[in-house]
């Protein structure tokens, strides 16, 4: 049994902290809202982020942005000065690569930032995919616990490195769902029909997670979001964020990403004309 401090009980956060006390550890619990730590029975609650890491051997953060978890880390009363010294924080947040690095090289204590893919269905199911950069000693004594909530946890380098592939990876799932979406409207255009297009193209090199998973379309594949008129799933404001960040980095490294830009253009505008809580696949309104 370990002893864990939770801070950020929302969508995400409350699912994973349950499947850490449904797998008997010592959890305590905190976030601005008290519905949200109400919301998870077993655990104890506290009073400030700091209470929650007193007595924490890890403590992880599942805030929605940078700034944050820059709080509640380091702020006044913050986290990393509460935990003991061997604690070891663990950050599931998506944030910028720049300030997960700059957490780590900051908080005095071990570090890493661990985003995870899957969604609010795969941290109910425990199967997210954790990716994390940082130390390979703090990585190994977190993974039986990354077991509990997930199903894949992938140490990709140093500090910076988990956000770095969540950035990259959202990147190229925006990017395929897009021409995805612009396939089946250009076979819409030509008379050729949903399903002919996706038995084709699944059997061959336009095959992708975009298609054979979540394909845009209603039909081929009966468990996408496309079959329930769009309701995510994984919201368009959520990848637009995403996207954002990825764009962010690139710029930080002087890149230019001509798709990737303009995929985060793409996003921005159907998240202005309505569609950021709607499932990101729903783009293919926009483009028909
Ligand atoms: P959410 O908005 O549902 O939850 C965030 C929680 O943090 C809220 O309960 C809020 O009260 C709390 N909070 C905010 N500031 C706080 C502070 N300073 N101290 C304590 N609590 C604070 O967000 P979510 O959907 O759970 O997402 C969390 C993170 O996970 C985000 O970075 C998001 O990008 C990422 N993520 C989300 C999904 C998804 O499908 N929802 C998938 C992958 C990754």
């Amino acid at each position: 049994m370990a002893r864990i401090g939770f801070i950020g009980l929302g969508n995400m956060g409350a699912p994973m902290a349950r499947n850490l006390v449904k797998a008997g550890h010592a959890v305590t619990v905190f976030d601005l809202s008290p519905a949200a730590i109400a919301a998870i029975p077993g655990a104890t609650p506290a009073e400030s982020a700091a209470a929650a890491a007193l007595q924490a051997e890890f403590v992880f953060t599942m805030l929605p942005a940078g700034p944050q978890v820059r709080d509640a880390l380091l702020g006044s009363g913050g986290v990393a000065a509460a935990a003991p010294e061997d604690a070891v924080l663990v950050d599931c947040s998506t944030i910028d690569v720049a300030t997960a690095r700059a957490l780590a090289a900051e908080c005095g204590r071990a570090f890493l930032d661990a985003p995870v893919s899957g969604g609010v269905m795969g941290a109910e199911a425990g199967t997210l995919t954790f990716m994390v950069g940082g130390d390979a000693a703090a990585f190994a004594a977190v993974e039986p616990l990354l077991g509990v909530m997930g199903r894949t946890a992938i140490l990709c380098g140093a500090a910076g490195a988990g956000q770095a592939a969540k950035a990259c990876n959202n990147m190229m799932l925006a990017a395929t769902m897009i021409v995805t979406a612009e396939a089946f409207v250009l076979a819409e255009k030509l008379g050729l029909s949903h399903q002919a297009l996706f038995d084709v193209a699944s059997k061959s090199s336009g095959q992708s997670w975009s298609l054979t998973t979540y394909c845009p379309v209603p039909g081929p594949v009966p468990g996408s979001p496309a079959n329930r008129d769009y309701a995510p799933g994984f919201a368009a404001s959520l990848m637009l964020k995403d996207l954002g960040l990825a764009v962010g980095a690139a710029q930080a490294e002087g890149l230019e990403l001509a798709v990737g830009e303009k995929a985060l253009e793409i996003y921005r505008r159907f998240v202005e004309e309505g569609g950021g809580g709607v499932d990101f696949s729903g783009v293919v309104r926009m483009v028909r």
